[in-house]
């Protein structure tokens, strides 16, 4: 196992298989890993695991102007990112200035790099606070994940940390008027003993019925790349992560797959 976490605010910029030439944001505390869900394949490894526990979540004005410095460093080599991406060690909207973060973000993009996208991954946990979802409202790529539309196969698969509710979320993303990107992570194998797929006809059906709650600009579906906590985690085959691109597909979504 060879999890890992990000040792800095700004990482990269690297070449991301879903976004292009991107920036990444670390919100959450270098070497320590902070989030409302705890999924079995998170490539920080899970909750506690790793890393130094006294490692405090940066300010908004650290952010601010740990990019600032990045992006003049960038101009200076006469580089820019694709997109400027908001993931790192945890949610980034657990953040308590995240609205005030993505306001900076924005001004900084505007001087530095007009044409680069700004791109949120999310667990989706946080839309019920109002100014999280004004924020999300305001960048150019919001994507939030649902790995199911089951809410067995979600609590095993993510291990919310809270009283998870599929339907309120549902409702929640679907409040974004089309306004987001889906992105959901499919994987097999084992924990412990205990069966993983949530590629199961259950899971992937109900999966296309949230979506046509949901009606999402685009979809991102994707597979485990990378170490994760748990060994027995096995990818999905490619072939079967464009069947399933397909169904979505056919209900008129455009999808991205990445095996
Ligand atoms: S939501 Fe993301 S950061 Fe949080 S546990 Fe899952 S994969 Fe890791």
């Amino acid at each position: 196992m060879s999890v890992f976490l990000f040792d800095k605010i700004v990482f990269g910029p690297v070449m991301s298989r879903r976004l292009g030439v991107s920036l990444g944001m670390n919100l959450m505390p270098v070497n320590r890993k902070v989030c409302s869900f705890d999924c079995i394949y998170c490539e920080c490894g899970l909750n506690g695991q790793l890393g130094d526990k006294n490692s405090q979540i940066p300010s908004r004005s650290e952010v601010r102007d740990a990019l600032c410095s990045k992006l003049k460093e960038m101009q200076v080599e006469g580089t820019k990112p694709d997109v400027i991406t908001f993931a790192g060690n945890g949610e980034p909207t657990l953040h308590a200035e995240f609205k005030g973060v993505i306001e900076d973000t924005i001004e900084l993009r505007n001087t530095y790099c007009p044409n680069a996208r700004i791109a949120v991954l999310s667990n989706a946990s946080r839309l019920h606070k109002p100014e999280v979802v004004e924020a999300l409202k305001r960048i150019d790529d919001n994507i939030q994940k649902l790995d199911s539309g089951l809410k067995e196969t979600i609590i095993r698969l993510d291990q919310p940390n809270y009283a998870f509710d599929l339907d309120k979320t549902i409702q929640q993303l679907a409040d974004f008027n089309g306004q987001l990107v889906i992105q959901t992570m499919f994987v097999g194998g084992e924990k412990e003993g205990i069966s993983i797929d949530n590629t199961t006809e259950a899971d992937i059906s109900s999966w296309l019925d949230a979506l046509d709650k949901i009606k999402p600009q685009k979809i991102m579906i994707y597979t485990i790349e990378r170490d994760t906590p748990y060994n027995s985690l096995k990818k999905i085959p490619l072939d079967q992560l464009k069947a399933i691109a397909k169904r979505a597909e056919e209900r008129g979504y455009e999808v991205s797959v990445s095996g």
